[in-house]
Formats: structure tokens, sequence, C-alpha cells
């Protein structure tokens, strides 16, 4: 047989890499609104039409770019911000991939126009589909107006996909606010079809914050400063009669960089346990400046996603802080802050040097229910040492592996208590695990890393299974066929009324999928994927929740150690990928106080 596998033209392998940069209107506004920063811009117009379908244009003020630059631009992984990889841990700039510009490209017609400042004339460029249509000399500004015109023109399934107007241009509004926040010595001017939205001079963050949310915010920031030695934190938290039934106002910003964070988010609540209630949230503005080696930006294509060397202090150090200020700052403490030793900032995250990597890892991929009638779980713990002999180690213990005493000789620390919790002793004292939660956590990560990576493996079905749907359903399912196949579903047909799977994603029980399915069509018809943006993140989230240990079920010893320390492996170990708590310690002091 002759030969058939082929590269793929330039132009869909950028419209493929798109996919992932582009998802809306909100993702160019982002994009570009970077670009404009990284090029020193101090005076930034973003303008947009219906949503930003028709129209998304910023024009900056910045360094703009040669002839032969502002063609590269365009091309994929062309950047100017990075050289090598050293730099990759080094990066002071928003962006550093070089896909931004090849991407948007490739899924709109685009049309640049920038000058340098030593220069003349600018030029101009039109490109659409990845194609150029026009390259001119042009009498300009200094700086940089990038149009992006009818985006996904060429890929009608994914303009269809675009929500209503008003969801859209909140996306729009909300990743402004993130870069005008994090950016009060830049003057953003924005509209929206001829209406002026934001008109915000250079000044500072309180009154940045103020200009983006309105004077009634005024009175009830608190001011935030803490510096140890691996973190600054600076900014404000609202006092908590401010706090709001949604969660609108909480930004974290990482060395400038927006971040969500439900970990870190989860220390900022609970500094305000006992002042608000639990189904409210507080407002926040914090900054974090750390070491730039110390953070991994690199995990997510649109880098709201970030990884901390040392996220448990960073959890501590933040809780420690707003407490202490809320403390100071609250009129009418509803607690009595003066007896709460909590208060104190712990004397050794001051001055604590960033945590290396633990030396073990651990197979979080591995799935009980995979041979339901002998679950071996043997197989949860592995050694990668033996499977990656070039993987850089270091004799450095991460903070959870410390937590841990005499981890590599004392191996049977664990007591499963009512086929629901996993008790193991720490330094302090005693951890009790919620064996479901804290397994929803592992898989979680696991199931979004290979989702991202896209090599989650499918398993075929013996017998193909056969869904009903209503038409409606089907409707929504078919704008999910590509992100689900990618997620390991096969599709054998899609009718009016049912669909046919061959095969599932690796993990998921085929007594789930009906239940999986309808919850994904039903939270996309009500645009709750929307916040994060992606299918794969609600995905990974049910994958967990549908394949994790339950409740009821009896762990063998060697496989509750497993657990655990699978467990203290994960990014964000505190909370379920649903946002309940895994854990819970009982210190010594505590059960001295008892006995
Ligand atoms: P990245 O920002 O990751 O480098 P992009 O695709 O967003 O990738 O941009 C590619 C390159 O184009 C940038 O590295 C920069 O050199 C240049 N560029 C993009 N936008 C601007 C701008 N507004 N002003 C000056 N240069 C820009
Ligand atoms: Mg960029």
């Amino acid at each position: 047989m002759s030969d058939v596998i082929q590269l793929l033209p330039e132009h869909v392998a950028n419209q493929i890499a798109a996919g992932e940069v582009v998802q809306r209107p909100s993702s160019v506004v982002k994009e570009l609104l970077e670009n404009a920063l990284d090029a020193g811009a101090d005076h930034i117009k973003l303008l947009f039409k219906d949503a930003g379908k028709t129209l998304i244009q910023v024009i900056d003020n910045g360094k703009g770019m040669s002839q032969t630059d502002a063609r590269m631009c365009f091309e994929r992984h062309a950047t100017s911000k990075i050289k090598k990889t050293e730099d990759l841990f080094h990066i002071q700039t928003k962006g550093f991939r070089g896909e931004a510009l090849a991407s948007i490209a490739a899924v709109a017609q685009v049309e640049l126009k920038t000058k340098q400042p030593e220069e003349e004339l600018g030029v101009k460029i039109n490109i659409e589909g990845s194609k150029v249509t026009a390259q001119e000399p042009v009498a300009t500004t200094q700086g940089t107006s990038i149009a992006v015109k009818n985006l996904f023109y060429n890929i009608p399934a994914r303009r269809n996909f675009l929500k209503s107007d008003t969801s859209e241009t909140r996306h729009i509004i909300n990743e402004f606010q993130r870069v005008a926040l994090s950016n009060p010595n830049v003057h953003f001017f924005v509209q929206h079809n001829d209406m002026e939205l934001y008109n915000l001079p250079v000044t500072n963050l309180k009154k940045r914050i103020v200009d983006v949310f309105g004077t009634k915010i005024n009175e009830k920031l608190v001011p935030i400063q803490e510096k140890t030695g691996f973190v600054n934190i600076s900014g404000f938290v609202a006092k908590s009669e401010y706090a709001k039934k949604t969660r609108g106002e909480q930004f974290f910003f990482v060395n400038g960089r927006y971040v969500r964070s439900d970990y870190l988010n989860h220390a900022v609540k609970k500094a305000y346990e006992g002042l608000i209630a639990q189904d409210r949230h507080p407002g926040y503005f914090l900054f974090l400046n750390v070491d730039p080696s110390s953070i991994d930006i690199n995990i997510h294509p649109t880098k709201t996603e970030i990884k901390f060397e040392n996220e448990s202090d960073l959890y501590a150090v933040i809780y420690a802080t707003v407490k202490r200020s809320l403390g100071q700052y609250q009129v009418a403490p509803v607690l009595d802050f003066e007896h709460d030793s909590g208060l104190d900032l712990p004397y050794e995250y001051k001055d604590k040097l960033p945590h290396k990597e633990p030396e073990i890892k651990v197979d979080r991929s591995y799935n009980p229910f995979k041979d339901k009638n002998q679950p071996s779980w043997e197989a949860l713990y592995t050694d990668i040492k033996d499977d990656i002999p070039d993987f850089p180690h270091d004799d450095g213990v991460s903070h959870e592996k410390r937590l841990f005493e005499s981890h590599e000789t004392n191996y049977h620390k664990t007591q499963q208590i009512q086929n629901k919790y996993i008790l193991s002793t720490i330094k302090s004292g005693l951890v009790l695990i919620h064996q479901n939660r804290a397994h929803q956590r592992i898989l979680y990560e696991d199931f979004l890393l290979k989702l991202s990576d896209g090599d989650l493996q499918s398993q075929q079905l013996l017998f193909p299974l056969q869904i009903d749907f209503n038409q409606n359903e089907i409707t929504v399912l078919k704008t999910l066929v590509e992100d689900l196949m990618h997620a390991g579903f096969t599709f054998e047909t899609i009718q009016k009324d049912h669909i046919i799977l061959g095969g599932l994603p690796e993990g998921l029980n085929e007594t789930m999928v009906q239940e999986f399915l309808e919850i994904l069509i039903q939270s996309t018809e009500e645009d709750t994927v929307a916040e994060d943006l992606s299918i794969v993140n609600t995905l990974a989230k049910l994958l967990a929740k549908s394949a994790a240990i339950k409740v009821g079920q009896n762990i063998e010893p060697k496989a509750q150690e497993a657990l655990v320390d699978n467990l203290f492996n994960c990014k964000e170990p505190h909370i379920s990928p649903f946002g309940k708590p895994c854990f819970t310690t009982i210190t010594i002091d505590e059960i001295d106080k008892r006995l």
C-alpha cells in the first residue's frame, strides 16, 4: 500500500491551533490587549462591534513593528519575547508563545497597521484565513492598530456556537477589567457599537478599582500588604459587608498576570470565616509577586491557570495576611481577633525558599473501576524514576511530602474509617481525608492534563451503546461532538432522536454515560461552561466524579497510602473539583486540650 501520512498545510494547522487560543471574541481581546502592553503602550483603545462578532480593534501607542516583523508576526511560533528554553523561566511579558496572531489570522479577516517611532511611514497588512491579501506603506501614527473582523467567518460551526451578544460582551468586559486593574499606569478607552464604556485615565490601583467598579466600593477597600521570602502580596480586599451573592469581583494577579485559582480563592474565603455567610463571596484584588522561576504559567494555552512550586505556603500566607488586615480594618469585628493565634504569620513562612519537585511521582490515572471484580489498587503507586531515567531529580523534598514524617520508612500509617475517611499522621498531628473527594481531585487533575494534551485513551465498547435524546439535546450535542471525540468518545451515528457510541473515554463507566451527557448538554445550554471557557474542564470534572471511588467502598491499606500520596502530589489538594474540602487536620495541640 502506498504511504498515507502527510504534513498538514500551514493554514489548517493554524486553524487547529486557533481552536485552543481563540475560543470567542473575548480571547481575541485578551491577546490584543496583552500584545499592546508588551509593546510598552501607555495609551490603549479597544473598539468592538456586535459583541466582537463583527469587529474587535485595539489601537496602541507602543513601539510598533518593522515591515518584516509586521509580516512575521502572523507566523505560528513567531515571537520576539523568548529565544531559548531558559527564557521560559524568566518571562516578563504577557505573551511568549507566538501563537495568538497566527491563530487569530487563521479564523478572521485582519488588518494590521503599525509604525515604529523612527520611521516616516508605517506598513499596512491585510490577512484573512492565514493568507496575506495586501501589504502596502501607510501613513499612520506611532504604534499598532489591529482590527479583527468577522471572527470565525470561515468556521461556521464555531461562529454558530457563540453565545448571545450580552453574554459575549460580558466576557469581553471581564477580560478588559482584568487588564485594566493590573495596569493602572495605562490609559484605557473602550467603546462598544459607538457607545463609550470606559475612559480610564492613568492613576493608582485604588482609584482604578473605583473607576472600574464605581464609587460605592471606595470606603469598602481594605489594603493588603505583606512581604515574605518568596512572595510579596499587595492590593485590596473588600470589607465583609460588601460580600456578594455572585463571585464577580475576585481577582488574583501573579506577576501582573490574571490567574484563576480555586485554591487561593479558598484561602481568602477562609479568612472571612465568621464574617460573611457561607453563600456570600468576598471581593478582592490581590497582586502576588513571586520569583518567575517558581511558577509555571505554561500549563494552559490561555494561561489563566498557573502552577506554583510552593502553593501550600502561599495559601497560608494569603490566609494569614487577609485575616489580619480584616481584623485591623473591620470596624465591628464579629470574631474576637485578639485571641486568635491564626492571625500571626507562622514564622516558618517568612524567608522560606521555594520548594523543589518531589522525588517520587505517582500514577494518578489509575482507575480502580477498570476491573470491577478485583480492584487492585497496587497499580495506583508507581515510581516514575524507573520509567523516566533522565528525569531531573533534586534532593529537595516538597512541603506536602514533609508533612508526612519519616515517609519513606514508615508505610502503614493509614487507617480507613467507616469506609469514608482515611486517617493518617502528619508532623503536627492527624489528617483525615475524605476518600471520595480526594480521589475526585486526583482524577480531575489527571483528566485535565490528559484532555488538554489530547491523549486520553478511548476504550472500545464490546456492544455499541445507544442513548436516546430529544431533538433539542441532539442539536446541542452536535456542537460538542468534536470536543467529545477529542476526549475519547467515538460516535457510530447521530440520529434525530438517539446516538450510538462505539467507544468511551478510558475511565468513564458505561452506566454513567447518559447522566454525564445530560449534565454536559444542560450546562452547555445554560452557558455554565462559559466561565472557564472549556468543555475540557467540565469533562474532567464529570469524568472524575463518575470514576472516583465512592463513600462506602473499602480500600486496602496499600491503596489508602497511594491515595494519600497522590492527593498531596496534586496541584490543589485542599479542595475537590466541586469546591468541597478534601481533608482536615487535627493538631496535637487540639488533642492535648481535650485530654
Ligand atoms: P507573542 O505575544 O506570544 O509573542 P503574538 O502572536 O501575540 O505572540 O505576537 C507575535 C509578535 O508580534 C510579538 O512577539 C511581537 O513581537 C509582535 N507584536 C504583536 N502585537 C504587537 C503590538 N501591538 N505592538 C508591537 N509588536 C507586536
Ligand atoms: Mg501575544
